[in-house]
């Protein structure tokens, strides 16, 4: 199963590697990107403090989360919120249903969140005869076209405006070639009246405040204010790990993600929902939940040498440098998070035997961790993940055997010195003609060092 599953992921990669429009068109967006981002930079007096901070922060929600998730649970409820605590996938799915059984809901309208994708929620719900709307631009964009996110920030990057007039002609019956500005009023007009008519609204949540019990919400389109302000209830769906400690502690976040995650000083709406609306108060939901979702969230902080990974803020950044997905893409991953961080926590929330060779799809040149607001070792753990799928014996079995074989001469000087040139080339052909050798020069043995220090002592 692993083996088909990595070799799937290597035919798609190939694919994607030869397509030259991708790349084209993954370029122009990363280095708008790029630019975005070393203006937004600038905003920071100090940015190396600013990030060491933040990761101290993230330490310490992580390091006593326990504590932190009651504290929150307590506040929340103190206002009137419901708190679930989900520790599967299944066990999320099932709360929402329930929820929306309670209030006879047969549509809902979604913010931008990918924990849902992470818990399927779209797919469930339509299983379960409930209407799911996308109402971020990019994601409805997505949904339109029957397409998984590419991107944790931007879920349609790999499209350019041309495909997208092109969808909307072919799914709205628009006219054809229509201008960025026109298609966003199309989409527009199409949801308004959706968020009016749906019974819940569901988000997720990019942080958890444990000390006022507070879910915040970042975004740019103002679509999220609208799913929580206009249906009765809302739902949060959000990983444990979002945790911070302290709503001071936003001062630092919130500047920190919308900078490395569009470059932006700051992203256009910021929220924080702390509960369902209070008597005098106009707006807002009757009844809020939140799912507080694990999902191999404290298996994999259990582990030292990965717990950092729960430090992600999601911004997308070490995506964005990666040099393996600015050539595969994100959907060649399979997961629902990809790039550098998507390798090193898929295999251990989602399918470990199927998703272990993602720390391959790696150089390990470091860039994914010098992008990182909050200083993630993340080559570090995509190293530690390799080690990993060593020991759990999922390693290639070919491969397996090469490494033995190497591990066994380089330790014996007779057995380096075993073999003329030819035999050895031919071996090292068989061995890695299918893998190594494909898209690289063959390897190729010469004389060795003993014939070498021979010929120059004469
Ligand atoms: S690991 Fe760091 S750079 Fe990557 S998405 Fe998370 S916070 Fe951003």
């Amino acid at each position: 199963m692993a083996t088909a599953t990595k070799k799937e992921f290597l035919f798609k990669s190939e694919l994607k590697v030869n397509d030259f429009e991708h790349k084209r068109k993954i370029s122009h967006a990363i280095s708008k990107y790029n630019s975005a981002v070393a203006d937004g930079k600038k905003q920071f007096a100090n940015l190396e403090a600013a990030r060491k901070i933040s990761k101290n922060k993230k330490w310490e929600a992580i390091e006593k989360l326990d504590e932190k998730l009651l504290e929150f649970e307590n506040k929340f409820s103190a206002k009137g919120g419901n708190v679930i605590w989900a520790e599967t996938i299944e066990e999320a799915q099932q709360s929402i249903l329930d929820i929306c059984k309670k209030h006879q809901c047969k549509t809902v309208v979604k913010s931008k969140s990918m924990v849902t994708e992470e818990i399927h929620l779209n797919k469930f719900l339509e299983q379960n005869a409930i209407q799911s709307i996308e109402t971020d631009l990019g994601e409805y964009i997505q949904q339109l076209d029957n397409e998984a996110p590419y991107h944790i920030v931007t879920p349609a990057m790999h499209k350019s405006k041309e495909d997208i007039a092109r969808l909307f002609y072919k799914k709205l019956n628009t006219e054809a070639n229509l201008s960025p500005e026109e298609l966003t009023l199309v989409a527009r007009k199409k949801l308004r009246s959706k968020y009016t008519k749906a019974q819940i609204g569901i988000t997720g949540g990019n942080f958890l405040v444990a000390d006022v019990g507070g879910v915040c919400l970042t975004e740019n389109e103002g679509n999220a204010r609208l799913t929580t302000a206009f249906p009765p209830v809302h739902i949060a769906v959000v990983g444990i790990e979002k945790m911070i400690p302290s709503i001071n502690d936003l001062n630092l976040f919130w500047p920190l993600l919308s900078t490395y995650g569009t470059g932006q000083k700051q992203t256009v709406y910021n929220s924080i929902f702390t509960g369902p609306k209070q008597i005098n108060e106009i707006d807002g939901p009757e009844e809020m939940y939140v799912i507080l979702l694990d999902n191999g969230r404290t298996k994999l902080i259990s582990d030292p040498k990965l717990r950092e990974s729960a430090y992600c803020i999601r911004c997308g950044s070490c995506l964005n440098v990666c040099p393996v997905y600015k050539n595969i893409g994100g959907h060649t991953y399979n997961t629902t998070y990809s790039g550098p961080i998507g390798s090193v926590i898929s295999p251990h929330l989602d399918n470990y035997d199927e998703q272990n060779h993602l720390s391959h799809a790696s150089s390990l040149c470091g860039s994914c961790t010098d992008a990182c607001p909050v200083k993630i070792n993340i080559h570090g753990m995509l190293h530690y993940n390799r080690s990993l799928a060593k020991s759990n014996s999922t390693t290639d079995k070919n491969e397996k055997w090469a490494w033995r074989l190497w591990q066994l001469s380089m330790r014996k000087r007779s057995l380096v010195d075993l073999g003329s040139a030819a035999v050895k080339n031919k071996v090292v052909h068989k061995l890695f003609g299918d893998t190594w050798s494909k898209n690289r020069t063959d390897l190729k043995f010469g004389k060795t060092f003993k014939q070498l220090y021979k010929e120059s002592k004469k």
